[in-house]
């Protein structure tokens, strides 16, 4: 018989429980004689006491038929062993073997990691089942789990788990490609960490629910459980990254951040050690494998520690999404030391903590995004008004001289360049006093900026001379500056006037700007000289 290709997929905690009692394999044992004496296996002795070897594994009586209508199987836990024999004895004494495969479970494996016998349907009753484990590591347990299920009872367990898997699987999927396309657009380093995390996640959930031995029926059920070390590891590491890389970088200043990279490596190296060394040396691999659990503890804990006195504002996102992960790492630590018994949620745990960390985690790193984009809003503001502070004068906050010469030379087109400048302004800082003088500059700055058409420069180009640099079709009459001037009320009613001079032509280069500014201030002269408060144009320059 070749009960391996599973006609209906199982998992999970389908059916009910069979006690089972051990004895160790001797090598002078047969199968047909123990199953029928009962009384030398050990029911008392916790499996994982025992030590590593080779076993026999006993059931219970069960006493149940196996039928067509109605087929039996029997489940247990895929630990680590190197082969596994089941017979099967039947009320009429028959015995049927299901003999041991070289690749150990895997042919029996289903989804969440449950190996599935069917016993073969017979008219007899099934009596009692015996295991030959040969290789048994007994970390955990020789034969952990068992239980005997209906197809109906199988298939209902196996549909949750397949459901539970696929939902993992989709949600990794698009928490990568989300935060990867993401990445593409902010290149923050701990959304490539993130990523990594999560495909580890996924690669983890693929190999640990047992789907990869559905996919590569031919890999050893062994190199399947490394491959769940390789990736634990490889996620745990990323993980720790991830932390590292997302917190404010305060919560890491000194030893902490080093001592975090450091156990990240060390947590990473360890899955690989792990990966390598398990075939030889699965105890000591199972320790270190235990220690990447506590390696991660002894710095998640500490960093949620820094993030709450530091006030990081991420810590609460951040101790949410790890208090899963965190609680299940210490729940299967103390299974690995044997402070629990085995469980098959708790071994299925680590899945569905991670799985809770990488979405509340995605969450984090939205409102990191959120907050940091506050922080370029609020840079960029400051920029701005830097700029504008550096662009304008503080007195009038018309455009001082160094931004108007940067604005004005090279504007396209015949332009218009008026100098206006306060005639007497010596005797009105006499009679107002230098305040007063400030106040008549920013009256007359507020003038100037009312009567210059939209498009043109306006700047205080020093003391009491300003500038209007216009198209020359659009600029303002100077005749209007004037006029506006002196409708204008001053402090104590001083009458101010000013006088203009203008010259049209090209301010393409620094040439032409001077060129320009020479033949606006000779006409400015011009005005002054002819007695001020009047308007004097010098002769229009040509493009080159
Ligand atoms: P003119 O009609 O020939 O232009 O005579 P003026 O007195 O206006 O010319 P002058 O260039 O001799 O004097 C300019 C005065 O402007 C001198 C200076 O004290 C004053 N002044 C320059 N900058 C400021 C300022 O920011 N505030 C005040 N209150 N006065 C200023
Ligand atoms: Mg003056
Ligand atoms: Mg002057």
């Amino acid at each position: 018989m070749m009960p391996g290709a599973p006609a209906l997929a199982q998992a999970g905690v389908a059916g009910h429980p069979v006690s089972v009692c051990v004895l160790r394999d001797d090598g002078a044992m047969s199968a047909a004689r123990l199953i029928r004496e009962p009384g030398r296996f050990d029911c008392a002795s916790t499996q994982h006491a025992l030590g590593p070897g080779d076993y026999w594994a006993l059931s219970e009586e069960i006493g149940e038929r196996s039928t067509p209508e109605r087929p039996l199987s029997i489940r247990f836990a895929s630990v680590w062993q190197k082969s596994i024999a089941l017979d099967i004895l039947y009320e009429d004494g028959r015995i049927v073997r299901v003999p041991a495969d070289p690749r150990g479970l895997t042919p029996y494996i289903q989804l969440g990691a449950v190996a599935e016998i069917r016993l073969p349907p017979a008219q007899a009753r099934v009596m009692r089942l015996l295991w030959h484990v040969e290789g048994s590591a007994n970390l955990r347990g020789i034969l952990l789990g068992a239980r005997i299920s209906t197809a109906a009872e199988s298939v209902e367990a196996n549909l949750k788990m397949a459901a539970m898997y696929a939902a993992f699987g989709g949600l990794a999927l698009a928490l990568i490609i989300y935060n990867l396309a993401l990445w593409g657009a902010l290149r923050h380093r701990f959304q490539l960490w993130y990523c990594a995390m999560t495909a580890g996640l996924l690669a983890y959930a693929f190999s640990s629910s047992g789907a990869l031995a559905w996919v590569w029926p031919d890999i050893a059920n062994n190199d399947r459980m490394r491959l769940n070390y390789l990736w634990l590891g490889l996620m745990g590491g990323a993980a720790l990254m991830f932390a590292r890389t997302f917190f404010e970088e305060r919560v890491y200043t000194g030893r902490l951040g080093r001592v975090a990279e450091g156990v990240a490596v060390l947590i990473a190296a360890a899955g690989i050690l792990v990966y390598l060394a398990a075939p030889v040396a699965i105890h000591a691999a199972d320790l270190i494998f235990t220690s990447i659990f506590v390696g991660l503890t002894c710095v998640v804990v500490p960093t949620l520690w820094r993030a709450w006195r530091l006030r990081s504002n991420y810590l609460w996102l951040f101790a949410i999404a790890w208090g899963a992960p965190i609680l299940t790492a210490i729940l299967r630590m103390l299974g690995n030391i044997h402070l629990l018994p085995w469980n098959f949620w708790l071994d299925n745990s680590t899945v569905l903590s991670m799985c809770a960390e990488a979405v509340l985690s995605s969450l984090a790193i939205a409102y990191r995004i959120k907050l940091l984009s506050k922080e370029r809003d609020a840079a960029m503001r400051g920029e701005e008004a830097a700029l504008r502070l550096a662009e304008t004068d503080p007195l009038t906050g018309l455009l001082n001289r160094r931004a108007f010469l940067e604005k004005a030379i090279g504007r396209p087109g015949d332009q218009m360049l008026q100098i206006a400048d306060l005639d007497h302004f010596k005797s009105v800082n006499e009679t107002l006093g230098h305040d007063g003088g400030d106040e008549v500059l920013r009256v007359f700055a507020r003038v100037l900026r009312q009567v210059a058409p939209p498009g043109a420069l306006v700047a205080r180009m020093g003391g009491e001379e300003f500038a209007i640099l216009s198209a020359r079709d659009e600029a303002v009459e100077p005749e209007i500056v004037l006029a506006r001037l002196r409708a204008t009320r001053m402090p104590f009613d001083l009458q101010i006037t000013t006088s203009v001079g203008t010259c049209c032509g090209p301010i393409g280069t620094e040439v032409d700007w001077k060129a320009l500014y020479r033949g606006a201030d000779s006409a400015l002269f011009e005005a002054k000289s002819a007695g001020r408060d009047r308007v004097r144009n010098a002769p229009a320059r040509e493009a080159a």
